[in-house]
Order: C-alpha cells, then structure tokens, then sequence
C-alpha cells in the first residue's frame, strides 16, 4: 500500500487502524529518524548443549517530532543484537501526542505533553507530568533521551521501582507516552 501510493504518511496507517508490518516503511514514511542505542545486556542461558551467551540491546527511533519507537534484540554479536532492536524499534514506532498540558505556562505550543501519563514495565512504573516552556527534561538520562527522540521538551518525570532495569525502564517510559494517545479521534490528526 505504500508502494501503491495507498499510503503516503504515517498518519494514514494509524488512522486506519494499520500495523507496520516492514521496517523500510518507517524509512520511507518517516524523514530525520534517529537511532539511538539505549543499553548493552549480556544473557546466559543454561541449555542442554551447554551455556549459551548472547547480547541483548535496546534501542530507541524517533523523529523528534512525534513519533517513537522502542525495541529490543537478542544476537551473539554485538552489532546484531543492535540491528535487531533497532529493527523491532521500527516497527514499534506509534504516534506521540504532544501538547502544553502546564497550567504554569498556557502557551499552547506542542513543547510538553497534554496531560500526565503513566506506563508500566515488569517492576518498573513512570509517571510523566507535563512541563512549562524552558523547564527541559526532569528526570534521568534514559526519560531525556526517549522523550527527547519523541519531540518532547519540557517535563517532569518521575519513576518508581528497579529503574535500574534498562529495558523495562524503556518500555515503561514508551507505553507511559503512548499513553497520550489514549483517545484517539480523526479530528487529533489535523494540525
Ligand atoms: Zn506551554
């Protein structure tokens, strides 16, 4: 359908209730991806033919501008387990609603979220609040670089938990602003 010219944004596929199926759609549709490797795990697994190790990444995609994916993989090599998520980070990329939910500020300018969200992972519990203009990225350096690739740029976030637990960090932190999507009408597509 993107091929066909059926689809030609992003937007199409989520107001129509599509899925990415194809990473080289986000390529396509999506101009100034960023990547950005969140962390580097290393499993071992217990098997019937002896330890199995393997690298586990998670990265994070985004365009500044509203839209956010992240993922995870698993590889022996480093620069696979990179691919991989890199990869599912793609396919997972969902639109991110943004707003001036601050009554501080009022201005009315995408540079905050509308309102608080919240997202859960394992052990792992965000909380995002939204921020008045000027204020940045309160919280640690996986929010303010997650946010950051969504496009946001002034809020709170507070997290509760085993923070220290990348992944589900990442994933809390994903489905928290996602979250701002909660209702989603055709009118919320219209600039
Ligand atoms: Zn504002």
């Amino acid at each position: 359908m993107v091929q066909t010219g059926q689809i030609v944004s992003l937007e199409d596929i989520f107001t129509q209730g599509l899925k990415i199926k194809e990473p080289e759609i986000v390529d396509i549709l999506l101009s100034g991806l960023k990547q950005e490797v969140l962390g580097i795990g290393f499993v071992q697994k217990q098997t019937d033919a002896g330890e199995k190790s393997r690298f586990k990444a998670i990265v994070a995609v985004g365009n500044g501008a509203g839209f956010l994916g992240v993922g995870g993989g698993k590889a022996r090599q480093v620069r696979s387990a990179i691919d991989k998520a890199t990869l599912n980070a793609k396919l997972n990329v969902v639109p991110i609603r943004r707003g001036c939910g601050s009554w501080e500020c009022g201005c009315g300018q995408p540079h905050s979220i509308p309102f608080r969200v919240r997202g859960k992972c394992g052990s792992v519990a965000i909380e995002i609040l939204p921020g008045p203009r000027g204020l940045g990225l309160v919280g640690g350096e996986t929010p303010k670089i997650i946010l950051g690739m969504a496009g946001i740029k002034d809020c709170w976030t507070r997290s509760f938990g085993s923070t220290s637990t990348l992944g589900s960090m990442a994933y809390a932190l994903y489905e928290a602003v996602r979250n701002t999507y909660r209702v989603v009408t055709p009118k919320d597509w219209v600039a």
